[in-house]
């Protein structure tokens, strides 16, 4: 690997920046609040994706305190969409050690930063470099890229020890007083130019005289990446169980997957129609009628649900026969019950009407 490739690219790389940076909410009004608050929403989502989340999370929680204290069931509202629910958890339970032990704001050191739930390496180097100006390094996945085409690293990118040895390579090509701005130019033009899928756009890249991997034609052989495991596949058949008015959700174990979130009631195989129908009698309904449903697919990062689904209309007001599920008006899910984007597939039959035409 050669790092003397990354010595002399902040010129180039920060006159670039200056005129082809996005404008971002978070960009723009840099406060360290906003920085977290996005950096964390961007580790699984697109820019695009995050910016309508970003101006809702922060329209409802302006700062660390309300973050702090914000029921549980609103935060959790707040992040449907977003996936990874654990990360805001994690953020709340941040945001409470932040008011506890320094005052409502966030430590402005990288190394206290490191210290707070779900704030590892990148975040914390992003958060002090970018909102506090510390000469720390932001090595996302964008830059472990950049800097394995501009080097020439054949290392693996996967590997912790590789991302720490890139962590003091960026270090010490930073150049004095600019480290917020030279992390999140490199992060930009892993996202803009020298893109992950596909060719880069070598000929806009303003670093491309000092690139390895463009001088000798291995931009598609760069970064090293070790296979990922294949996820776990998993079958469950979703039922959308309704009365005339109200549909039955649940509440999910408060530990492992989508922990604490509210779900449509499922189960672990795909069952016939008659499963379905016993399904829905030892949960102690009388079912009238069911349809089936088209199946759908989530992925989450280590597993993958292959769902069918079934829509079952039951005797009204049977709900008070079963403790374990909520009946509830379908506008309720919308506004109170955080709902992940896993049962996507199958909420939308909360709203239908129920009529003799729905149903075979
Ligand atoms: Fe990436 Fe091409 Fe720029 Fe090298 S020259 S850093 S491969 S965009």
């Amino acid at each position: 690997m050669d790092t003397e490739r990354l010595k002399g690219i902040d010129g180039p790389l920060l006159g670039w920046f200056d005129g082809h940076a996005r404008s971002l909410p978070w960009r723009d009004n840099p406060l360290p609040y906003y920085v977290w608050v996005s950096e964390i929403m961007l580790q699984q989502t697109r820019v695009e994706a995050v910016k309508p989340f970003f101006a809702r999370f922060t329209k409802a929680l302006p700062d660390i305190d309300s973050l702090a204290a914000c029921p549980e069931e609103q935060l959790l509202k707040l992040w449907e969409g977003l996936g990874y629910y654990n990360r805001v958890r994690n953020m709340q339970k941040a945001a409470q050690l932040a008011v506890e032990n320094y005052g409502g704001a966030l430590p402005d050191t990288y190394e206290e930063l490191l210290k707070l739930p779900g704030i590892g390496s990148y975040t914390a180097g992003a958060i002090a470099s970018i909102a506090y100006g510390q000469a720390v390094p932001a090595v996302d996945g964008n830059v472990l890229r950049v800097v394995s085409r501009i080097c020439g690293s054949t290392q693996d990118i996967a590997k912790q020890a590789v991302k720490k040895q890139f962590e003091e390579i960026v270090q010490a090509v930073i150049p004095a007083g600019k480290a917020g701005k030279f992390n999140q130019a490199l992060m930009e033009l892993g996202a803009t130019v020298c893109l992950p899928n596909g060719q880069p756009d070598c000929g806009s890249c303003p670093v491309r005289e000092r690139c390895y991997a463009f001088e000798h034609s291995c931009q598609m052989e760069l970064p090293v990446k070790a296979g990922k495991k294949a996820r776990r596949i998993e079958q469950r058949t979703v039922i959308v169980i309704r009365d005339s008015e109200r549909a039955a959700i649940r509440r999910r174990p408060a530990k492992g997957l989508l922990a604490g979130l509210y779900e449509l009631p499922n189960a672990e195989g795909h069952l016939t129609p008659d499963e379905t129908l016993q399904y829905v009698r030892d949960c102690h309904f009388s079912p009238i009628r069911i349809k089936e449903l088209p199946p759908a697919k989530h992925i989450f990062s280590h597993v993958e649900w292959q769902m069918s689904g079934y829509m079952v209309l039951v005797e009204d007001k049977e709900h008070e026969k079963n403790e374990n599920l909520l009946f509830i008006e379908p506008r309720q899910t919308e506004r109170d019950y955080p709902i992940p984007a896993a049962f996507a597939a199958y909420t939308k039959y909360l709203s239908i009407k129920l009529g003799q035409d729905k149903y075979e």
